[in-house]
């Protein structure tokens, strides 16, 4: 990940990006905030750290004039003071997060890494079958506009169901997976979530079925 640090103290700028190279980041000092604007609009960078105060553009109307021209790359504020008013200001102006000067390193690297983390989300991974779509971080199984939250178990099943459409998922396959013993009740419980399904099937209007294969298992059919 490229990081644009626009910070005017120099020492400050310098061991920032020290801290950052030594974390894997590849980083790029600009001292002022015209510099800093040019360097930004380049848009090799994937993320900017910006503080507020600085010579010639203030960091407020840096962001501003990246977000006019459409850019969204994630921005971390640096406010010198802690004063409430900027903070509104910057998020106003298109920050997605601001840090207050003195900060922790530690602090500064966890908010980097969660940009990190957002920026690497791939945009749909959520597994499909038939008309149903399972949101992964929702827990949600969804039918065109129609849309049931699924307990932790009913999920799972309903993930292993879809990851092997076109075989059949046997009782033991979800027991195995699912409940941590092996005994009877939780063969039964498999039964009584398979219905649970169904009916959240039928709440969504899906065309999807669960269709059980007698003595062996089940399997997702249109
Ligand atoms: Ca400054």
């Amino acid at each position: 990940m490229k990081i644009l640090v626009v910070e005017d103290e120099k020492g400050l700028a310098e061991a920032l990006g020290e801290i950052l190279r030594i974390e894997g980041y590849s980083v790029e000092l600009a001292f002022d905030g015209k510099i800093g604007l040019e360097k930004a609009l380049t848009g090799k960078f994937d993320c900017m750290i910006l503080d507020i105060m600085l010579p010639f553009m203030n960091g407020l109307d840096v962001l501003s004039c990246i977000r006019v021209k459409g850019m969204d790359m994630p921005v971390l504020l640096l406010t010198a003071k802690s004063e409430v008013e900027d903070k509104i200001n910057g998020l106003d102006c298109g920050a997605d997060d601001y840090l207050t000067k003195p900060f922790e390193t530690g602090e500064l690297l966890a908010r980097i890494r969660a940009i990190a983390r957002r920026l690497n989300q791939v945009p749909d991974i959520n597994p499909k079958f038939g008309d149903i779509t399972l949101d992964l971080k929702k827990f949600e199984l969804i039918c065109g506009n129609n849309t049931v939250v699924l307990g932790r178990k009913e999920f799972r099943m309903m993930e292993i169901l879809i990851s092997n459409t076109g075989n059949i998922v046997t009782k033991e396959n979800f027991v195995n997976e699912i409940w941590e013993n092996s005994d009877d009740s939780a063969y039964n419980n498999v039964e009584v979530y398979i219905s649970f399904l169904r009916k959240k099937l039928n709440l969504i209007h899906s065309k999807v079925q669960i269709k059980t294969r007698r003595g062996i298992g089940y399997c997702l059919e249109v």
